[in-house]
């Protein structure tokens, strides 16, 4: 592999020219101007620095990926770029227990050991000695790894400032890969999650927005977002992910609708391994098109995992890059305040390409197919520099049936055909805040982030060996 030390992006907005080795900008004539669609774009400097440890799979990393092919493709002259500040723990503490948050903020890879006598006298008295802790953390999903809580701090500051953005109405669209960490409890880690910035920016949405539409397509089923608003009826959640065979976290199955006046609320779209692009858009069309139609959203949430991609490390649907941006394409259409985050994702190259993809459908703005020149050629090298390269297989079985596929769709109708009786909440109304926070304004808080250019929003670049 090659040796390069290139400047920092803040030294030299340029980028590398693989064929030559000199620097150019990015080639602005092969791109058509944008949709005029105001798109905010929400990275945290250095968040792809954080390290889960070398056997796991989270690699942070592809979000210094993400934000390399981004801003090599140019995609941040059609869009505001943040560099946002981090999530305080009282931030973080309008989901999350306090004891949960003060934990996180203490644990350290060296603190387990002497943090378990605390952690069982958390466990409701047990003294197994087997169990690691209530907040689950320090097992092999969710690492005690250096810097963890500053780690969220960050995924979380970015989510909620992007939907404070949203909130405000001085974005159309705001982005952060770095969130849509799904899985994350109120009281503990699950599934590579510590904090849920999705239930943060969807609290933050709520204090503006009547109805917030959540809509998550990674594989794995959206559990703790499901759960945090299972008794709303205030926002409505769905999720598409392989289901059964105790595929991870378990739950999404079709009955599981929600609980009191969030009954009908919660729609599950749980599918089998090797589901194919036709099926998936079809599918993900049939559905999203009439629950719109009947919730009336004022704002939409996305998360956009990208374990639902073939080949992942994980996962095992069949879908290309181009079916999983047809989704955001598709929901991008109905031109309501959408919010994209980021989420699974373990293939670290088809991760970056999808999610600077899907930025460049947010954004507006076409790209061509060949990736920019950047400092981390050599993991895209592989797959031919091609921003969309072949990752399905026609020899991978699709174990969803026309008739499974079918019979989801029946009970999906039925669902939405319950919640079109069902009271709703009028869009005049401006909701009381959920959170006890009516005296912080959502816009002078906005004020606070720290807008910049893309030169600081750049990361701290590695050196290729
Ligand atoms: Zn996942």
């Amino acid at each position: 592999m090659r040796q390069l030390s290139p400047p920092t992006f803040a030294d030299a907005p340029f980028f590398y020219d693989r064929r030559s080795g000199r620097l150019h900008e990015p080639e602005d004539g092969r791109q058509i101007e944008h949709n005029g669609r105001t798109v905010a774009y929400f990275h945290p400097k250095d968040v792809g620095l954080y390290h889960f440890g070398s056997y796991h799979p989270m690699k942070a990393y592809r979000l210094t990926l993400t934000n390399e092919l981004v801003l090599g493709y140019g995609l941040h002259n059609y869009m505001q770029v943040h560099a946002p500040r981090k999530a305080t723990e009282e931030e973080i503490e309008r989901f999350h227990s306090s004891d949960y948050v003060d934990y996180l903020s203490r644990v350290t890879p060296s603190s387990l050991g002497a943090d378990m006598a605390h952690n069982r006298s958390l466990n409701l008295g047990t003294d197994d000695p087997t169990y690691i802790n209530t907040h689950r953390i320090g097992d092999d999903d969710c690492p005690a790894f250096t810097g963890l809580f500053q780690f969220c701090q960050q995924y979380a500051g970015a989510s909620l400032a992007a939907a404070r953005k949203l909130a405000i109405g001085s974005a159309d669209i705001a982005l952060n890969w770095s969130g849509g960490l799904h899985h994350a409890k109120k009281t503990e880690a699950s599934g590579f999650c510590y904090v849920n910035d999705i239930v943060l920016a969807i609290l933050e949405l709520l204090r503006v927005h009547p109805r917030v539409l959540y809509i998550d397509i990674d594989i794995h089923h959206g559990d703790g977002v499901q759960e945090a608003f299972y008794r709303s009826n205030r926002v409505l959640t769905v999720s598409f992910h392989k289901y059964g065979n105790s595929f991870f976290p378990g739950t999404g199955a079709v009955v599981e609708t929600g609980l009191n006046e969030g009954k009908y609320f919660s729609l599950n779209v749980p599918l089998q391994d090797g589901i194919d692009d036709d099926s998936y858009i079809r599918l993900f069309r049939d559905v999203m098109d009439p629950v719109i139609t009947c919730f009336r959203p004022s704002a939409i949430v996305l998360q956009c995992g990208a374990d639902s991609l073939a080949r992942d490390r994980l996962g095992s649907f069949n879908l290309s890059i181009e079916a999983h941006g047809e989704c955001v394409s598709f929901i991008k259409s109905f031109n309501l305040p959408l919010l994209v985050l980021g989420g699974g994702g373990y293939r670290q190259t088809s991760v970056s390409r999808c999610w600077t993809y899907e930025t460049s459908i947010l954004a507006g703005v076409e790209v061509p197919t060949q990736l920019p020149s950047t400092p981390y050629d050599a993991y895209f090298e592989k797959d031919g520099f091609s921003l969309l390269p072949q990752l399905t297989s026609p020899g991978i079985p699709n174990m969803n049936t026309r008739k499974d596929l079918e019979a989801i769709m029946r009970q999906i109708k039925e669902q939405l055909r319950v919640l079109n009786g069902a009271p709703s909440v009028q869009m005049q109304v401006i909701p009381p805040s959920l959170t006890g926070t009516d005296d912080d304004d959502p816009a002078d808080e906005e004020k606070e982030e720290q807008e910049v250019g893309p030169g600081q929003a750049g990361e701290v670049r590695f050196e290729i060996k």
